[in-house]
């Protein structure tokens, strides 16, 4: 396909408004429709900091589907609203490239198995960042020859949500390669509650929240005499947009949904 319709959805939101300044950008991608709550009826250009564009919002999204051609759904809003969308989007033949992080993993299942069976590419990632899929990728492998491991992930000040997903998913792929193991003293005693962070397969987590930061993370491996650490540094939104961009450019060709970004990088 030469030339790609996208819709956005949360696109008055922090990572959606950085989504329209790529499509922007983009001399391939042709924006078509904004779904959010609070703008209905208004243009792209009539909100502030966004795009001269007279490109509409919607709060619908079927009807945005219904008056638009589009190929791609770009979706960063909630959980909530990212599964109705997805949904949608599969119903509606459009190809979904998901950045909302927290569906739970029925709701993966649910919507893979509908994309099957209506045979329409696209991808769930919680992380659109290709340097953090890589640095999620050589923790793996180092963890085959160091067993010994922490995690530090830093973010800013409005995360909810603790560890983030992507150090959560980091011990997962560290966990296929390591064998169980408690790390630290077998004694080791902690005289302010937390103080060695979380345990997750016997190895450590820490999560740092900041006014400032944006997404960061170091995996810190060791064995006698020699350290390894791992480091990867989202210092800005637009961190994420090459990743849609590639994903987007595979959902068109693809017939199934897939869950991270890994998946197309490592073929
Ligand atoms: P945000 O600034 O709060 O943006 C969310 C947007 O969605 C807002 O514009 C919000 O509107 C809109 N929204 C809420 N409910 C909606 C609904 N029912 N229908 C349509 N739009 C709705 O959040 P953000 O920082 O951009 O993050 C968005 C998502 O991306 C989060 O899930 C976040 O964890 C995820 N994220 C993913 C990656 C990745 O690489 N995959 C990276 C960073 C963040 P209002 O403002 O009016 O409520």
């Amino acid at each position: 396909m030469s030339h790609i319709n996208v819709v956005v959805a949360g696109a008055s939101g922090k990572m959606g408004s950085e989504a329209l300044q790529m499509i922007d950008y983009q001399p391939d991608l042709t924006l078509v429709g904004c779904v959010d709550i609070n703008h209905t009826g208004k243009k792209v250009s009539d909100i502030e900091g966004l795009p001269n564009s007279d490109v509409l919002f919607y709060d619908d999204i079927n009807l945005c589907f219904e008056e638009v051609s589009a190929d791609v759904l770009i979706d960063l809003t909630n959980p909530k609203a990212g599964y109705k969308h997805t949904k949608a989007a599969i119903l509606h033949g459009v190809r979904p490239v998901v950045g909302t992080t927290g569906f739970s993993s029925e709701q993966i299942k649910e919507l893979t198995e509908l994309a099957k069976e209506k045979q329409i590419g696209g991808i769930i990632a919680p992380n659109f960042a290709m340097g953090a899929v890589l640095m999620m990728q050589f923790s793996k492998w180092a963890a085959k020859f160091f067993p010994d491991v922490e995690i530090i992930e830093k973010h800013h000040d409005q995360k909810v949500d603790a560890p983030s997903g992507t150090a959560i998913k980091t011990a997962e792929l560290i966990q296929e390669n390591r064998p169980t193991k408690k790390q630290g003293h077998p004694e080791e005693e902690e005289f302010i509650s937390g103080a060695r962070g979380a345990e997750f397969d016997g190895m450590r987590i820490h999560s740092v929240r900041l006014p400032g930061l944006v997404a960061h993370q170091e995996v810190t491996f060791a064995g006698p005499g020699e350290n390894l650490t791992i480091k990867h540094d989202s210092f800005h939104r637009e961190s994420f947009m090459s990743g849609i961009k590639f994903a987007i450019d595979h959902v068109i060709n693809m017939t199934e949904l897939i869950y991270g970004l890994e998946h197309l990088m490592l073929d």
